[in-house]
C-alpha cells in the first residue's frame, strides 16, 4: 500500500475501474450558467453505480487486496453510501462484506446494503464504538477493514471521477468538490496534479462542520462534534491522516455552504436540469452561487458526488 499516494495511484485506479465503474456524464445548462454568471460543468456521480462516487474507491481498494485477503472478506463501519459501495464491490469480487451500522440507521439504507448481499451487524451509537466493533470482526474473522475515506487505495479510486472530468473538459479554471473526510477531495487534487495543474481545486463543507477549513488554518487535523446538517455525506468530525496532508499541500481553499443554500441549489438543478442530487452533492453549486464574484466568467467544474436522497423528504409537500 502506498504510504503517500500520488497521481500514479489515481491512474492505476482508473485502469482497474475501466469497464466496471460507469464513466459518468457531464451535464451543462445554459439557464443555470446565465443565473450563475459562469460556465458550469456537472460531473454526475449521481449516475454512478450505487448512486455515488464511493463505488470507485471501494472497488479499487478491494481489488488491491491479495487473493488470500480478498477471500477472507472485508468489513467497514459506515452506514452511508460507502456501505452500499463496499457491499457491491465485495460481491463483484466474489467475496463477502460485513457492515457495522447503528440500530437507528434508516431502513432503506439497511435494506439496500442487505440487497447487495452484505451482512449487517447492528450497534448502539450512544454506548458502543463502531470502529472497535469493526476491528474486532476484522481480527476474529480475518477480514480487511476498508474505511470510507482514510485509506490510500480508497482515495486514489475516488480521484478517478475528477480525472475523467479533467480529460473530458479542457481548461477548467476551478473545480469544487464536496468535503467530508476528504477522500474525494484528496483524490481529486492528485488527479489535478497529473492532468490539469492550472485548475484551482476547492473543497466545500457544511457551514456547521467546517473542521476542514479549521484544519487548514491550524496546519493540523482539528476534531469537531458531529455537525447538524442535511449534508449527511459530510457529517464527518475530522479529516484523515492520509487525506489531510494531500489537502494541505494542494487545495486552493476550503469554502462552506449552509443548509438553506444547499436546498436552493438542489431545487435549481431539479427544476432546470432535471437532476436528482443529494444535499451533500449540492455543496459545490451552493458555494459558487454564494461566491459569484470570485468565479465570475470562469469555467468551473462541479463534482456532483451522489444522488441518494430520501425521496419521502424530497417530494413531500410543505404544509
Ligand atoms: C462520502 C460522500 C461525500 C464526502 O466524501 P469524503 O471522501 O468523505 O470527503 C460527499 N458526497 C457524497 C454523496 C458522499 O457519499
Amino acid at each position: 500500500m502506498p504510504a503517500s499516494p500520488t497521481f500514479d495511484d489515481v491512474a492505476a485506479a482508473a485502469d482497474t475501474l475501466d469497464g466496471v465503474a460507469h464513466r459518468t456524464p457531464i451535464h451543462t445548462s445554459r439557464i443555470v450558467d446565465e443565473q450563475a454568471g459562469m460556465s458550469l460543468f456537472f460531473k454526475c456521480e449521481n449516475f454512478q453505480r450505487v448512486g455515488a462516487f464511493k463505488f470507485r474507491g471501494a472497488y479499487n481498494a478491494v481489488s488491491r487486496l491479495t487473493a488470500e485477503q480478498r477471500r477472507a472478506g472485508v468489513v467497514t463501519f459506515s452506514s452511508g453510501n460507502h456501505a452500499q459501495a463496499l457491499s457491491l464491490a465485495a460481491r463483484l469480487h466474489d467475496t463477502t462484506a460485513t457492515i457495522v451500522m447503528p440500530h437507528d440507521a434508516p431502513v432503506p439504507k439497511v435494506e439496500a446494503t442487505l440487497g447487495y448481499g452484505a451482512t449487517v451487524v447492528r450497534y448502539d451509537r450512544y454506548t458502543e464504538d463502531r470502529e472497535a466493533i469493526a476491528t474486532d470482526i476484522a481480527t476474529s474473522q480475518g477480514r480487511s477493514v476498508i474505511p470510507p475515506y482514510d485509506h490510500p487505495h480508497v482515495l486514489a479510486g475516488q480521484g478517478t471521477a475528477a480525472a475523467e472530468l479533467f480529460t473530458d473538459v479542457a481548461g477548467l479554471d476551478a473545480l469544487l468538490v464536496p468535503l467530508g473526510g476528504g477522500g474525494l477531495l484528496s483524490g481529486s487534487l492528485l488527479a489535478g496534479v497529473g492532468l490539469s495543474p492550472d485548475t484551482q481545486v476547492f473543497g466545500v463543507e457544511p457551514a456547521t462542520g467546517d473542521d476542514g477549513a479549521q484544519s487548514l488554518r491550524a496546519g493540523q487535523i482539528i476534531h469537531i462534534d458531529p455537525p447538524r446538517t442535511i449534508a449527511d455525506g459530510a457529517q464527518t468530525t475530522h479529516l484523515g491522516r492520509h487525506t489531510f496532508p494531500i489537502i494541505a499541500e494542494h487545495v486552493a481553499d476550503i469554502l462552506t455552504a449552509t443548509d438553506e443554500q444547499l436546498i436552493a441549489a438542489m431545487h435549481l438543478v431539479a427544476t432546470r436540469m432535471k437532476l436528482l442530487i443529494e444535499p451533500t452533492a449540492a455543496l459545490g453549486l451552493a458555494a459558487v452561487l454564494a461566491n459569484r464574484d470570485r468565479f465570475a466568467g470562469q469555467r468551473v467544474g462541479l463534482l456532483i458526488s451522489g444522488g441518494n436522497v430520501d425521496l419521502t423528504r424530497f417530494v413531500s409537500p410543505t404544509p
